[in-house]
Order: structure tokens, then sequence, then C-alpha cells
């Protein structure tokens, strides 16, 4: 019992929130019953009213009339109270909740009341029974406040029903034994909804959590799968998505291959060690990203950027800032009082099929083989063909 009670148990920042949709459903059913309850007042008040021709001479008379007026009021009152915390900005849920509570609590006690005061002409006990129900079954409400209101009401008509003087011919246990047993039932009833709601707010969160951590695992592997996980730039198997769709797209656009190799890097992590090594691949990656086009890392020091041009002069452009932008990181290269630079060699053209990118991809690469045996530390365009 003691472990099933802690599985309900919530942290604050969870018991805030499932207060919070309890009180919106459970608002429904409040401003039901409480607009019911109003007018059923009023009619019963009205009908008492005209019944007395307004004299209320007996007693019975005047103490449905209090009875009337007190619902009316507590009606009245919890309907106001309810409209300002609605009307008013977020966080009143908690409240809201309380004056749910605090209207069925009233409401259930006012039934016994009225339920024990018609026993005197009659052995109805619907009044009682119907807002018994309503209140297990649709409201809300904590075991600590339900428990003992149940028990305060069942306690009210059977202490009442002895102290009223009744015709001998009345069945006063079948009353006790009915009203007990209604009062078991709805205590459950209200019990059983208080903790199914609480589970099924678990269950929901913990369906939540599952679900927005499949999401954020489907996200790291889908970077995993398209990212080359030292640098961050895209990696090959990304270019051929990339190249598929642009093929797909059957785009008649120009596009400018690039390749772009660091040099002398074998001589860099020989005398700065990998780890360095792979520092200065981050650096150079991050260069490159702030640059025109999409970037792939192609290889151990080879980069590869594709860039859609309308006009060749664009190509040119990347062409001339690629190795400057390099260099002015002014990133110390194995050769003392030099700096890092790389080399690169691109071509221009349609590419429609893989046949093409290939094509555009060995200029690209004959071009960079040009740069490197001619310094180095420049960008060579492939020659059209
Ligand atoms: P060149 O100017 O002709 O390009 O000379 P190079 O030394 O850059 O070219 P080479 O192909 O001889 O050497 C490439 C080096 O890049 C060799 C390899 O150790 C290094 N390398 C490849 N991948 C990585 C990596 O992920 N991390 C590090 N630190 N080094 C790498
Ligand atoms: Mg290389
Ligand atoms: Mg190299």
């Amino acid at each position: 019992m003691m472990e099933k009670l802690k599985e309900l148990a919530m942290n604050p920042a969870h018991e805030i929130l499932f207060r919070e949709k309890t009180a919106k459903t459970t608002g429904k059913y409040f401003w039901a019953a409480n607009i019911f309850v109003l007018l059923f007042q009023i009619y019963n008040i009205l009908y008492t009213l005209f019944y007395t021709d307004f004299q209320l001479k007996s007693q019975a008379s005047r103490v449905y009339m209090v009875l009337y007026g007190a619902m009316l009021l507590i009606c009245i009152l919890t309907a106001v109270c309810g409209w300002i915390l609605t009307a008013g900005r977020k966080g009143k849920s908690v409240k809201l909740l309380h004056l749910y509570t605090a209207f069925g609590c009233l409401l259930l006690i006012w039934s016994a009341c009225i339920t024990l005061y018609d026993q005197r002409v009659s052995s109805n006990i619907s009044v009682y029974m119907t807002t018994a129900v309503y209140i297990a079954g649709l409201l809300y409400i904590r075991p600590r406040i339900s428990v003992p209101v149940f028990i305060f009401c069942e306690a009210i008509l059977l202490a009442g029903i002895l102290q009223l003087d009744l015709a001998p011919s009345r069945d006063i246990y079948g009353f006790c034994v009915n009203s007990v047993g209604l009062t078991l039932v709805a205590l459950f009833i209200s019990l059983y909804r208080w903790a199914s709601l609480r589970k099924d707010f678990l269950n929901h969160l913990e369906m939540e959590e599952k679900n927005e951590m499949i999401t954020r695992q489907s996200e790291r592997l889908n970077y995993l799968a398209n990212h080359d996980p030292l640098t961050g730039l895209w990696n090959r198997n990304y270019l051929s998505e990339w190249t598929d769709r642009f093929f797909s797209e059957n785009s008649r656009r120009q596009i400018a291959v690039f390749v772009i190799d660091i040099d002398h890097f074998k001589e860099y992590n020989d005398t700065f060690g990998h780890v360095e090594g792979d520092e200065c691949l981050k650096k150079v990656a991050g260069v490159l990203q702030e640059l025109e086009g999409i970037h792939f890392r192609y290889g151990g020091e080879e980069f590869l950027c594709l860039l859609e041009i309308t006009d060749e002069t664009q190509a040119k452009h990347l062409a001339d800032r690629l190795c400057s932008q390099i260099e002015q990181q002014k990133i110390p290269s194995s050769k003392p009082g030099q700096y890092l630079t790389v080399s690169a060699g691109y071509a221009v053209g349609t590419m429609k099929n893989d046949l093409e990118f290939r094509r555009l991809l060995h200029g690209a690469d004959d071009a960079l083989y040009w740069a490197k045996s001619n310094g180095r530390n420049q960008t060579a365009r492939c020659a059209p063909r």
C-alpha cells in the first residue's frame, strides 16, 4: 500500500504541472455543477415562497429557506472567486483546485443536511446520493480532505437520524445501512479517481520523457551520420546525399567544386603531435565554415567545398579568399616564423549526374596538384574542358 502511494508521489515541478492540468479538466465540472445548483436554489427559494404565500410560517419552510439561501450564497461566492481566479494570470491553478474542492465539500455537507432534514417526511436520499457520486466521480479531491469530509457527512446523517423524532414505522436501520454503503462506495470512487488521475499524469510524463529521449537520440544519430565528429563539417555520407538531391533537381545552375588540402600537414603533426594536429584541423574547418558554400571533410586533411554560382566571379572570389583567410589565422606552422597554409584547386561547370560530378572533382584535384607543385598556399583553377 505504502509502495503504491509512493509511486504516486511527484516532485514539486510535476505537482504544479499536474495541478494546472487537473484544474483545467475539473473546472468544466465545477462550472456545470455550480450553475445547475445555483439555478436549482433560485427555483427552490421561489417555490417555497409561493408555496407559503410569502409567509414562511412553518419552521420547516424557514429551515429550507436557510438551507437554500446558504447554498445559493456558496454558489455565488465560489462562482465569483472562480471567475476572478480564472480571469487572472497563470499560476492560480492551485487556488482554483482548492476552490473546487471547497465547493465540492460544502455541497456534500449541504446535501447531507438537507437529506437528513427531508427524512422527517420521506426516506429519500437521492440528493445526497447524486451529490456524493458527482463529487467522487468528477472532482479531484485529495484523500486527506475527501476521507474526513465523507466520514463527517456520514456522521451527520447517522447522528441526525437518531435525533429526529420519526414515526415508529420508519426503517432507520435501512437508512443507516444504505447511507453507510453509499458513503463507502463514493469514498472509494473518490480515492480511485484521485489515484488514477495522478497515475495517468505520471504515465503521460514518462511517455513524454521517453519520446524526448528518442527524439534527442535520433537527432544525435542523424547528426553523427552526416557530420565529421572532429570538425563538425558535413561528411562524405552527406556529400552523396547532397549531390543526389542536386542531380534530382535537374539544376542547370553552375557549380564550383573546390578541393582544399593543408600544406605540409604531416610535418605539422610530426612537430606538434597529433592532438595539436586535430586542433589545427578544427581551426581550419572553422574558417571554412565562415566562407561561402557548403563544406565537407573529404579525407584526413582534405576538404571539399561546393558553391552554387550564377557567374564565375563568385568562384573566383572564394578562390581568392580561401588561402588568405587561413593564412590570416596565423596558425604557427612546422617551419619557424611561418604560418599554416592551404592549397586548393577548383573546377567550374554544371553537374547533372554522378559522372559529371566526378569529372569536376577530378579537374579540381588536378588543379590542386598544380597548386601544390607550384609553391602551395594558392588556389588554382582547372582549365575548362
Ligand atoms: P602536402 O602539402 O603535400 O599536402 O603535404 P602533407 O604532409 O599535408 O600531405 P600528406 O598526405 O603527406 O600528409 C597528410 C597528413 O595528415 C598525414 C596524416 O598523419 C595527417 N592526418 C590525416 N588525418 C588526420 C587527423 O584526423 N588528425 C591528425 N592530427 N592528422 C591527420
Ligand atoms: Mg592530403
Ligand atoms: Mg596536405
